[in-house]
């Protein structure tokens, strides 16, 4: 995958390709912006652009460099494993050690720490250290959607290079032309995952307008059990990663979306109550039925109902028994 396979962030690609055209690259950059987004895609393909043996600033991805790297088998690009909880100090020693050696093959050893915001003090000090002494045949990229966990003096250190998401229009297009998803479900992703391309390709293969729908009948079905739920959260748990060895973030992940959906029906009934075109709303394939309910509700009913959402995503943050978030919430939506 080149550059130009990677959608909306043209400027990001510009500018990156302007170091390597200038011969200007800095020791250490920073890829800040939302999750899900693809900036550590994007780190990739910098890494394979540095190195690629055409040497055109646009990565070939037919030389020997860029087959190795897109098979995460290059000696010299390491990529830390971000789905470890935190990044210990040993890896960055391991960094440090590595840095000062001379690349086996390539132009420069690439070290790519894909959740930055998961350095420990003791990693991030270390970290620091490494970024004090840049080694000349070395690029490190830190990507994070937290620049503000990182420590000020190790921000200082890196070129940032800041990513935004798409708008959900563009997105919706993209999806639809190029990941061949059906209108309405690319409609729904699009807007539902806020542009985050990342985001809502998790959910490419799954039947999610079914999934979501379900979740949100049951959740307004007065005659709706425990179990209906733990049904429909179960049909969102391919989303937060098939590959995630975390069960539990698993299921954490499948409940957030799970509320996420729901906020995602109110907020499109409180947008029609207070006129807002409809081509906005997130569950544009249930139109009709937004408008009837936005004519019969009260604004603070589908305030009371978002608050109850938002507190219920706020417990999941702070681990509560997920049992008795449900029981809440059943209450809640009934009452609205
Ligand atoms: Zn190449």
């Amino acid at each position: 995958m080149a550059f130009s396979n990677i959608k909306g962030h043209d400027k990001v690609i510009e500018r990156l390709k302007g170091f390597l055209r200038e011969n200007r690259l800095a020791g250490a950059y920073l890829f800040a912006g939302p999750k899900g987004i693809g900036k550590a895609l994007m780190a990739l393909e910098f890494a394979k652009a540095i190195n690629c043996e055409k040497g055109s600033p646009d990565p070939c991805d037919s030389c020997v460099s860029c087959v190795r790297i897109d098979k995460n088998a290059h000696p010299d690009v390491h990529i830390i494993d971000p789905q470890d909880p935190e990044i210990k100090i040993e890896y960055i020693r391991q960094l440090q050690k590595e840095i000062n050696l001379k690349p086996y093959e390539a132009r420069k050893k690439i070290f790519i720490i894909p959740a930055a915001e998961q350095l420990n003090s003791a990693s991030a000090s270390c970290l620091l250290k490494t970024l004090e002494e840049p080694a000349p045949n070395s690029v490190i990229i830190l990507v994070t959607d937290k620049p503000a966990s990182l420590l000020k003096t190790i921000i200082s250190r890196c070129q940032i290079i800041k990513f935004s998401a798409i708008l959900p229009g563009y997105l919706e297009r993209l999806l639809n032309t190029d990941y061949r998803l059906e209108p309405q479900a690319a409609h729904f992703l699009a807007y539902f995952c806020e542009g985050r391309l990342g985001h809502a390709l998790l959910w490419k293969d799954s039947d999610i307008l079914v999934a979501k729908n379900a979740i949100i009948d049951s959740a307004l079905s007065p005659k709706a059990s425990s179990g209906d739920y733990a049904l429909a959260i179960e049909k969102l748990s391919p989303v937060s990663g098939a590959n995630s060895r975390n069960r539990l973030e698993q299921e954490r992940g499948a409940l957030r979306s799970y509320f996420n959906i729901l906020a995602s029906w109110f907020r499109d009934i409180y947008l029609l109550k207070a006129g807002i075109p409809s081509g906005g709303l997130i569950n544009l394939d249930r139109k009709d039925e937004l408008r009837r309910v936005a004519g019969k509700v009260k604004f603070s009913d589908i305030e009371n109902a978002l608050q109850q959402i938002s507190s219920s995503l706020l417990c999941i943050e702070q681990n509560v028994n997920t049992r008795l978030l449900l029981t809440h919430l059943r209450w809640a939506i009934r009452s609205t």
